[in-house]
């Protein structure tokens, strides 16, 4: 009876990948590539009328000819079959050249510990995009994949966590490489939004303060502009004054791009 008994993957300490993956994936793509009209407003993606002439003639209606298939299918490609901790940066380059999207100049937005209030912003300013606002960025948000050596299925029983198992895994090596992708193909002045309710608005270790800030051209990126943000009714636990600011300044500095930071944007 050996052969009827389901495949036992390895276990792992954080969430199994999400169930109905593939049709989530595949939905979301058709949403992003066929579905952006104004009638049509999914979540993060609300467009005036206007805003969809000027912006997504030129970059989301061209993506309408990118098949939603093929790209899932190369996603797929970079995971599956592969021990999840070892899932490298290479694995997710087919996916990528794919699915590659250019933002406007002038209109990226980074987060770190804002991701709420950065898309509540976007989904206001609707020319401007995080990196969730892009194809790839939108079809993966919050969902969690992992393949198994020896088993072409995915692992919906359990996923490697990235502080308890490796951090080479299956999803935070395609947020990297997104992440790294979105930095260095930004333009112009460029956004971040901070948070002054944590004691570090600016952490070397987040994907912001370790990928993203790396990555900016300054060839291409003039000026970083950070907001700080902090929660109403609170008081702030940093600001534009505080040592965390002064690190991203500096970095900044050496860089070669102008840094500009404002406290509580209205
Ligand atoms: P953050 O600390 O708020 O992290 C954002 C999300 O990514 C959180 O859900 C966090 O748990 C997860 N995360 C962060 N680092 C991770 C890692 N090494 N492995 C697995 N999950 C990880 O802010 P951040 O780290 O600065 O990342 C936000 C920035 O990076 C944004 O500018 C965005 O462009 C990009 N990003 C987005 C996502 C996403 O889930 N949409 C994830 C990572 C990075």
């Amino acid at each position: 009876r050996l052969w009827h008994q389901p495949l036992k993957h390895r276990e792992w300490n954080g969430t199994g990948s999400t169930a109905h993956f593939q049709d989530i994936f595949l939905g979301r793509c058709y949403i992003y590539t066929q579905l952006v009209q104004p009638e049509f407003r999914p979540y993060h993606m609300q467009h005036t009328f206007e805003t969809k002439l000027l912006i997504f003639t030129s970059h989301v209606l061209s993506l309408r000819d990118r098949d939603c298939k093929k790209i899932e299918e190369a996603f797929r490609n970079a995971f599956i079959s592969k021990d999840p901790c070892e899932v490298t940066e290479e694995d997710y380059h087919p996916l990528m050249e794919l699915a590659s999207q250019t933002v406007p100049c002038d209109k990226t937005v980074f987060w770190s510990r804002t991701k709420e209030l950065a898309h509540q912003y976007t989904w206001v300013r609707q020319e401007m995009f995080t990196l969730e606002n892009t194809l790839l960025g939108y079809v993966a948000d919050g969902l969690t994949w992992c393949g198994d050596s020896g088993s072409s299925e995915m692992n919906y029983q359990s996923c490697p966590d990235w502080r308890k198992d490796c951090k080479n895994n299956s999803v935070t090596v395609f947020w990297k490489v997104l992440s790294k992708m979105f930095a260095e193909n930004a333009c112009g002045m460029v956004q971040v939004v901070l948070n002054g309710s944590l004691s570090n608005a600016f952490s070397k270790d987040s994907t912001f303060g370790g990928v993203e800030v790396h990555n900016l051209h300054p060839e291409k990126v003039h000026t970083l502009q950070a907001w700080v943000m902090h929660d109403i009714g609170k008081s702030p636990s940093d600001s534009c004054s505080g040592s965390s600011i002064m690190d991203l300044k500096s970095i900044m500095s050496k860089r070669n791009i102008k840094f500009t930071c404002q406290d509580n944007y209205r």
